[in-house]
């Protein structure tokens, strides 16, 4: 595989202020790239989901838990990695289902989401020990689809 041309790593305490500090951090890790203001906010939303649902689910909103974000750049693609060492997901592939959510309060779209907006997702989980949602787009020239 070629040489990143960036890697940036970060961890946080699993509160929901850290959302937006993973927004920024990507975005401007994106910014030094060569993409378009709507692959941005996509990014923004997709990572912004990931992180929310280490936080809410992962660790069932206990503070005291550390979130780790890894983003590694190349010159044609994004790989963003979001872990936590929570409850983990029993079943992956219904949880990556549409409106496939186990709190009713909620739309069960966070994954639908990162789906679309990214170009790729792989989430790798087992219970009780843990959930990484690996995420990535492609950059610069690509067909429309
Ligand atoms: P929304 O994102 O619309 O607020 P949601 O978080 O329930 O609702 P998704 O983000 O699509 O929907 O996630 C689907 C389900 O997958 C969640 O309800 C939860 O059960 C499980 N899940 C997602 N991420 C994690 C995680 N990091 N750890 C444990 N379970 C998770
Ligand atoms: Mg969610």
């Amino acid at each position: 595989m070629e040489k990143p041309k960036n890697t940036v790593t970060m961890q946080f305490k699993s509160i929901p202020e850290n959302v937006s500090l993973a927004r920024v951090l990507v975005a401007s890790v994106a910014a030094q790239l060569d993409m378009t203001i709507s692959d941005l906010e996509e990014l923004k939303v997709a990572v912004s989901e990931a992180v929310s649902n280490a936080i809410i689910h992962g660790y069932e909103n206990n503070p005291e838990k550390t979130v780790e974000l890894e983003i590694i750049s190349f010159d044609e693609e994004l790989i963003i990695t979001v872990t936590d060492y929570g409850v983990g997901i029993a079943d992956v592939k219904q949880a990556l289902q549409p409106a496939f959510t186990t709190d009713n309060e909620r739309m069960g779209l966070g994954f639908v989401f990162i789906q679309s907006f990214m170009d790729k997702l792989e989430v790798e989980s087992k219970p009780n020990q843990g959930t990484k949602v690996i995420m990535s787009k492609s950059l610069g020239f690509r067909p429309e689809s």
